[in-house]
C-alpha cells in the first residue's frame, strides 16, 4: 500500500491502516507550494512519502528562518487538525515529493475512533516540538558552518545526496545573509564535500559533513529513535490482543 511509504502510517497495525486507507489520497508536493499560511486553518494533513516540508517563521523585516522539517518520517498538520487550531507558521514544500493527504475534519474523527493512530500522532508532535526547541538552541549558539552541515545532514537523511535548492533559499532557511551561505558553501566545495552548480547541490561526502555538523542533528535523531523505539513493541502487543 503506498501510504505505508510514510514511517508513521507504515507503523500502524494493518487493521488501522485499512480503516484509514479509503480516506487518504496520494498527492504531489510541488516545490515552493504553500501548505499553510500563518494564523490560517490548514486545508489538509500531509504524511510525506518523499520530499521535505518546512515550517518557517517570518519576521517583520522580511527575514525568515526554518524552525522544523518534516519528511517521510513524520506528518504535518496533525496537531492542528486534532485540536482544530490554526497554523502558527508559514509551511511550504522545500523539496518536492509525494504524500498521503487527508482533510483535517476527517482526520480528527478517525483519530478519535482509532486510539493507536491518535497516540502515534501525539507522540510525533512531541518529537516535532523537541526538534523545534533544539533548532532554537542551535540558531542561538552554533556557527554557520556547523549549522549548515547539520542542515545538509538532515536533508541527506530525508531526500538523498542530490538537492535542488538555490543559495537564496538556503539563506532564507538558515536565517543568514546570502553572502554567508556563499562563503560556507565555497569552503565545503573547496574541501570536496559538496559540489554546487546552478541551484543543484550534490553531497559527495556525508561522513565528513556529519563530522563538521554541530551535535544538534545527532540529538534530534537520537530523540526520534528513543521516542519511536517502542513502536514495534506497541504494534506487537496490539497484534496479540
Ligand atoms: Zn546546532
Amino acid at each position: 500500500m503506498p501510504h505505508a511509504s510514510n514511517f508513521l502510517l507504515g507503523r500502524l497495525v494493518p487493521a488501522t491502516l485499512a480503516r484509514l486507507g479509503p480516506h487518504l489520497s496520494v498527492v504531489e508536493l510541488a516545490a515552493g507550494e504553500v501548505l499553510a499560511e500563518p494564523h490560517q486553518h490548514i486545508r489538509r494533513v500531509y504524511f510525506p512519502h518523499s520530499g521535505i516540508i518546512s515550517s518557517i517563521v517570518e519576521l517583520s523585516d522580511g527575514s525568515t528562518i526554518e524552525t522544523g522539517m518534516v519528511g517521510h518520517d513524520g506528518v504535518f498538520g496533525a496537531s492542528q487538525a486534532l485540536d482544530d487550531k490554526v497554523s502558527l507558521n508559514l509551511v511550504t514544500v522545500q523539496i518536492p515529493g509525494k504524500a498521503s493527504a487527508i482533510g483535517p475534519d476527517r482526520l480528527r474523527v478517525l483519530a478519535n475512533e482509532l486510539p493507536d493512530f491518535k497516540a502515534l500522532l501525539i507522540k510525533y508532535e512531541q518529537f516535532f516540538l523537541s526538534q523545534v526547541q533544539q533548532t532554537a538552541a542551535c540558531n542561538a549558539v552554533h556557527d554557520i558552518e556547523a549549522r549548515t552541515c547539520k542542515w545538509l545532514a538532515r536533508m541527506h537523511d530525508l531526500a538523498g545526496p542530490d538537492l535542488l535548492l538555490t543559495q537564496e533559499f538556503f539563506a532564507r532557511m538558515m536565517g543568514v545573509r546570502r553572502t554567508s551561505v556563499t562563503t560556507v558553501a565555497g569552503a565545503l566545495q573547496g574541501a570536496g564535500l559538496i559540489s554546487y552548480s546552478r541551484g543543484r547541490l550534490h553531497i559527495h561526502d556525508i561522513e565528513q559533513i556529519r563530522k563538521r555538523a554541530c551535535e544538534c542533528d545527532d540529538a534530534v535523531r537520537a530523540n526520534f529513535q528513543r521516542m519511536f523505539a517502542d513502536v514495534e513493541a506497541d504494534t506487537r502487543i496490539q497484534r496479540c490482543v
